[in-house]
C-alpha cells in the first residue's frame, strides 16, 4: 500500500489496521473521539470502519471565514491559483494511472459500497480522466471570459466567470469517489472554497483521495472535510446564517427539497432519478441481444444504486416476445460472489418486499422476474438484499391515481416493465409528462422520426438516443445531471462545471477619453 494511504482497502480485515476516517479542518487531519455506531461490514454486519460521528461543527463554521465570497481566486485575483489546480490534477492522474493506486481505490470503493470490480473500476477511471481533462492550462480556460465594444471608445463590456465564495458538497454513498471528487475539484477549479460532507458510510474513499490530492500539491486549507450525520449538517447549514453561499447536494428528492427550503434557494441539485428507457417500434432481431444486455445493466449494474437507472422500461410489443424472455435470462445470472447482485444501503428488504406487493395489487401486473430476498447471504438486516425484479405494468394503470405508487424511486434492483403498442404511444407521452424526476432517459431505437418525436416531447437532463441508447453513465465526457429545474446541477465536462460552480459576471470599462 502506498505510504500516502492510511487505510487498508481490506477494512475490518486486518486487525491491526482498522479503518479509521479523519475530519479535515484548517488543513489539519483531526482524529475523532466519538465514532459512528451504526456503520457496520455490508457483507455481513461485522465492525470494519470507525468514522467520526461530528457534533461539534464549530470549526468548520468559523472556516467559513477563511473565503471572502469573491473566492480564493477569480480572474482577477490570485490567478496563479489556476495553474496550481491544473498541476495538482496532472500529478493526481498520473498517480491514479498507477496499478497500485488504482486498485488500492477500486478495492476501497468496493469494501464500502459492494459493486462489481468493473462497476468501482469505472469510478477511478472516470475520476483519472477527468483529472487528466483539467491538467495543464484547463482550469484556467473554465474561466475565460468575453468581450464586446461598447458605444465610445473607451467603453467595453466583458463576461466574467466568478466564484461563489464558502460552499458547500454533500455527496451520496453510490459513487463514493467519483461524485465527490467530481464536485470538489470543481469547485475548487472556479475559485471557491468548498465544505465536503459525504454519506459516512463511504465518506473513508473521499478521505484517502483528499491524502492523494494534498500529497500532488492541493494546499491542504483549501477545503473543509466534515463527517457528521445528516441532521448535523442540516443544522450547521441553518447555523451558518447564510455564510454558505453555495451548495451542491447530491442524494435523494425528499433531502433536495428540504435544503432548498432551508438554504433559501442557494441549492443547485442532483436528485432522485425515475428513469426510464423506452424501446421504439423498429425491433430489428439483430439488436435483441445488445439491448437486453444493456437493459440488464441499466437496471441492476450496483443493484439498481444509481441515480440512472432504467426505473421504468416501455417496451413495443413488436419486441416482447424476444427480448422479455432474454430479460429474465440475464437477471438470473446475476451472482452475489461477483457481486452483480449485493446489499442495497437505503432499502430494507421489507421495505422492497412492500413495495413489490402494492404494485402486484395493481389490476393486470405480473411479476416478470425475482420478487423475493437473495439466499445464502451473511448481508445485515438493515440492509436490503433482493433478487433483480421486474413487474409488469398495464399502460392505463400509470394514468390512474396508482401513478406515484408506480412511479415511486426504489433505489434497489427494481424495475417496472410496460408494454405498449403504435396505436398506445400518446399514454406514453402523457406519462413521461407526468413523471416528475428528469434526471436520464433512453431512446433505443433507430427511426429518426420516433427519435424527435420523444426527444421533442420529453426534458431530461442526459437523454441517450439510438438503438444502443442506455440510461446510465455518468463519464466525464458528457454532462450528467438533471434538467427542467432551475435548481438543476451538472457533474464532470466543463459546461457542467463552470454552470454549477460560477456564476456571470459583467465589467463594463469606461475610462474616457473625455
Ligand atoms: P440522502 O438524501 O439520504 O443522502 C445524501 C447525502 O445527504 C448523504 O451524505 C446524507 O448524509 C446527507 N443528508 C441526509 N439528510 C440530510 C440533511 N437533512 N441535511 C443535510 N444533509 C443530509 O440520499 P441517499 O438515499 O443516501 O442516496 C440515494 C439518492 O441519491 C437517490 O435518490 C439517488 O437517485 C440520488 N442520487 C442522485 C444522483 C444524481 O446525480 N442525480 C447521484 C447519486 C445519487
Amino acid at each position: 500500500m502506498k505510504e500516502i494511504f492510511t487505510v487498508d482497502p481490506f477494512l475490518g480485515m486486518n486487525p491491526d489496521k482498522p479503518g479509521e476516517v479523519c475530519n479535515l479542518v484548517k488543513g489539519k487531519w483531526l482524529q475523532s473521539k466519538n465514532f459512528r455506531e451504526d456503520i457496520v461490514d455490508p457483507l455481513n454486519g461485522g465492525n470494519f470502519l470507525r468514522v467520526p460521528d461530528t457534533v461539534d461543527y464549530s470549526e468548520f463554521m468559523e472556516n467559513l471565514d477563511i473565503c471572502s465570497k469573491s473566492g480564493l481566486h477569480n480572474p482577477l485575483k490570485n490567478i496563479e491559483r489556476y495553474l496550481m489546480l491544473g498541476d495538482v490534477c496532472a500529478k493526481a492522474a498520473e498517480l491514479l494511472r498507477e496499478e497500485e493506486v488504482s486498485e488500492y481505490f477500486t478495492k476501497l470503493i468496493q469494501r464500502v459500497m459492494p459493486k462489481s470490480t468493473s462497476q468501482c473500476q469505472g469510478e477511478v477511471t472516470v475520476t483519472r480522466v477527468f483529472l487528466e481533462n483539467f491538467s495543464g492550462d484547463n482550469v484556467r480556460f473554465l474561466a475565460r471570459s468575453f468581450s464586446n465594444p461598447g458605444d465610445h471608445l473607451g467603453q467595453e463590456s466583458s463576461g466574467y466567470r466568478w466564484p461563489f465564495g464558502p460552499v458547500c458538497i454533500i455527496a451520496p454513498f453510490n459513487f463514493p469517489l467519483e461524485i465527490p471528487a467530481l464536485q470538489a475539484m470543481g469547485a475548487l477549479f472556479m475559485g471557491n472554497r468548498p465544505l465536503v460532507k459525504v454519506d459516512s458510510r463511504v465518506s473513508v474513499v473521499f478521505e484517502q483521495f483528499l491524502r492523494l490530492l494534498i500529497h500532488c500539491g492541493l494546499p491542504p486549507e483549501d477545503l473543509d472535510f466534515i463527517n457528521c450525520k445528516g441532521e448535523v449538517m442540516e443544522e450547521l447549514i441553518k447555523q451558518s446564517n447564510n455564510k454558505i453561499r453555495l451548495t451542491q447536494f447530491t442524494g435523494s428528492k425528499e433531502v433536495a427539497d428540504k435544503l432548498s427550503v432551508v438554504l433559501k434557494g442557494k441549492i443547485r441539485i442532483e436528485d432522485a432519478g425515475f428513469d426510464w428507457k423506452i424501446i421504439g417500434p423498429d425491433y430489428d432481431s439483430e439488436w435483441t441481444e445488445y439491448v437486453a444486455n444493456q437493459c440488464d445493466q441499466d437496471a441492476y449494474n450496483a443493484s439498481g444504486q444509481k441515480c440512472s437507472a432504467q426505473s421504468i422500461l416501455f417496451v413495443h410489443r413488436n419486441w416482447e416476445e424476444d427480448l422479455l424472455p432474454r430479460l429474465a435470462d440475464l437477471a438470473a445470472k446475476r451472482e452475489l460472489k461477483n457481486l452483480d447482485i449485493g446489499p442495497v444501503l437505503s432499502w430494507t428488504n421489507s421495505q422492497l418486499n412492500e413495495h413489490v406487493n402494492f404494485l402486484l395489487k395493481i389490476d393486470g401486473s405480473k411479476l416478470l422476474f425475482g420478487g423475493d430476498e437473495l439466499s445464502d447471504h451473511s448481508i445485515p438486516s438493515n440492509y436490503g438484499s433482493f433478487k433483480p425484479t421486474a413487474i409488469e405494468i398495464p399502460v392505463e394503470e400509470l394514468l390512474t391515481d396508482k401513478f406515484d405508487l408506480i412511479t415511486k424511486e426504489v433505489f434497489g434492483p427494481f424495475q417496472v416493465v410496460v408494454l405498449y403498442s403504435d396505436r398506445e404511444i400518446n399514454k406514453i407521452k402523457e406519462i413521461l409528462e407526468k413523471i416528475t424526476q428528469n434526471l436520464t432517459a433512453a431512446i433505443v431505437s433507430n427511426d429518426v422520426l420516433f427519435q424527435q418525436d420523444i426527444l421533442g416531447n420529453t426534458v431530461n437532463g442526459t437523454t441517450y438516443t439510438g438503438m444502443r441508447a442506455r440510461t446510465t453513465g455518468a463519464p466525464q465526457n458528457h454532462w450528467f445531471g438533471p434538467a427542467g429545474d432551475p435548481r438543476s446541477a451538472g457533474i464532470g465536462t466543463p459546461e457542467a462545471i463552470i454552470n454549477t460552480w460560477s456564476s456571470h459576471r459583467e465589467i463594463i470599462k469606461d475610462s474616457g477619453p473625455y
